[in-house]
């Protein structure tokens, strides 16, 4: 929440920043890079208030609080913070193998419900078997797609 603050109060003041650098009486081969460094200068700023600014108006709000009430309202907050890094996992999981297929029983756990499936393709390295060979690194690679997958359960991975 604070970041789109922050970002609202960074367009304002660069635009209005940017319209002062345009029509000021001042020239030369710096003012490109002065108006990029007070920019960047500009963005962290805004960014740090916006931060201190939501933190200050929370702890107003938690002062105000009756105990009971701050304490589920903590509570709520860490509730939606798992929430939230519970999806992130989720979806970098999705990333790396695949969306659950429910239909899929692990080889390994024999649970149902919990396999991961997705394409990838796997590189295999044919070495020469001399000792030229082997000293120089002669050989082939060879790419063949498979069929990985992994269950979330019992956190194996394997190929179809
Ligand atoms: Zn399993």
């Amino acid at each position: 929440m604070s970041f789109i603050l922050g970002f609202i109060a960074f367009l304002v003041l660069e635009i209005m920043f940017s319209i002062w650098v345009y029509t000021a009486d001042h020239d030369g081969p710096s003012l490109f890079f002065s108006w990029l460094v007070i920019s960047a200068f500009l963005f962290v700023a805004c960014m740090v208030a916006a931060d201190y600014a939501e933190k200050y108006f929370e702890k107003r709000k938690l002062a105000t609080m009756e105990p009971a009430e701050r304490e589920r309202y903590l509570e709520n907050k860490a509730k939606d913070e798992e929430r939230k890094s519970k999806e992130l996992n989720e979806r970098l999981h999705a990333h790396q193998y695949g969306t659950i297929n429910r239909a899929l029983l692990c080889p390994h756990c024999q649970s149902k419900g919990f396999v991961r499936m997705t394409q990838t393709v796997r590189v295999t390295k044919n070495r020469v078997n001399s000792v030229a060979g082997k000293a120089i690194g002669l050989g082939t690679n060879s790419e063949s797609q498979v069929t990985q997958l992994h269950c979330d359960k019992c956190s194996m991975t394997w190929d179809a």
